[in-house]
């Protein structure tokens, strides 16, 4: 399709048929008024509501509109990768359909990334209207964003309206609920140029919100395991394997001292209590197991890991 399309908007969206008129509208205005070639699309993550009818509407009246349906609820991540495959612009942004997200802020993003060279901008809603149980763990989750990633600069990574260079779409995978997390792939993809702006909010002027207070804790999971996939995903022995050495050294130095000791108590003659009474037997014990368990847990990654076929994918910029 067309390739010198300026722009894409993915918009995912749950249940939210109030919102879309007044939203392909607003972007449409500024779409206009700044000549941008552009697209929005519509991933329609199996709404039971009205919002795939909505959409089969507006697209009559718009052509830049393009609409995606699933047959069921899969998720924002999902409805974000399909967008991303989806996309022709050579920018893309993503953005909330609730109207919490304005689209005035996507000039400025465009002329950032076009005229600036970076590779993503997030959106960072400083100043927000949402309510306190959201806000104060969102600091939390974003601190502890900032220190496992090494992305020290980005306030709020979950912000729904982000601007992207096509490469950097066309290259993460976003999976799971990984949509918190694109700044952190696209930096283990190598798109090291991540900024922010500053952007307005809005409170939710329809709908409901889709997340509960579980986004928490399964956000500080995923981060756990993107940390984790992305530092030993290709090596995970180098990771059990000097977990295992250092319990298994442990353990084994720990039972050196019993038997040491035994020894040089019986060899003064002086009454030596029974090694199975000694606590250090125990810990030994368990240390020297643990280490063992750790051991196989790595070879087990290795042989998962050898016939992964992403084992050898790597991101490659340039070729001559
Ligand atoms: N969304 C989606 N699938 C889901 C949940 C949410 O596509 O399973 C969309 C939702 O319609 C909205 C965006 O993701 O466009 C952000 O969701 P929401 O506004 O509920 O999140 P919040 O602003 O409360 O973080
Ligand atoms: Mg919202």
């Amino acid at each position: 399709m067309n390739s010198n399309l300026d722009i894409s908007i993915v918009i995912p969206l749950f249940n939210e048929e109030e919102s879309l008129k007044e939203l392909t509208d607003w972007i449409s205005k500024v779409m206009q008024e700044n000549n941008f070639s552009y697209e929005i699309i519509y991933v329609d993550d199996g709404s039971t509501d009205n919002s795939w009818k909505v959409i089969e509407e507006l697209q009559h009246q718009n052509t830049h509109l393009r609409g995606i349906k699933f047959r069921r609820n899969y998720g924002k991540s999902a409805g974000l990768n399909i967008g991303f495959a989806a996309a022709n612009g050579n920018v893309v942004f993503t953005m909330d359909a609730d109207l919490q997200d304005s689209p005035d802020e996507l000039p400025e993003m465009y002329r950032m990334i076009v005229n600036e060279g970076w590779d993503l901008v997030s959106g960072w809603k400083k100043k927000r209207y949402d309510p306190i149980t959201k806000t104060l763990p969102t600091k939390l989750f974003n601190a502890a964003t900032r220190r496992m990633s090494g992305i020290k600069n980005l306030h709020d990574f979950n912000c729904g309206l982000k601007a992207y260079r096509k490469e950097v779409i066309k290259t993460v995978e976003v999976y799971g609920e990984m949509h918190r997390y694109i700044p952190v792939l696209a930096k283990w993809a190598g798109f090291t140029k991540i900024t922010e702006k500053v952007v307005a909010h809005q409170e939710r002027k329809y709908g409901v919100t889709k997340f509960g207070l579980e986004r928490f804790i399964n956000g500080f999971l995923d981060l756990l395991s993107i940390t984790f996939i992305s530092k030993f995903g290709k090596r995970p022995m180098h990771l059990f394997g000097s977990l295992g050495t250092l319990m298994f050294g442990v353990g084994f130095l720990s039972a050196a001292y019993i038997g040491i000791a035994k020894i040089v108590y019986l060899s003064k003659g002086i009454k030596a209590i029974l090694v199975t009474d000694n606590p250090y037997f125990y810990i030994s014990l368990t240390a020297m197991i643990l280490g063992s368990l750790l051991f196989v847990a790595g070879f087990l990654g290795e042989l998962i890991s050898r016939t992964s076929s992403v084992r050898n994918q790597y991101n490659i910029e340039k070729e001559i």
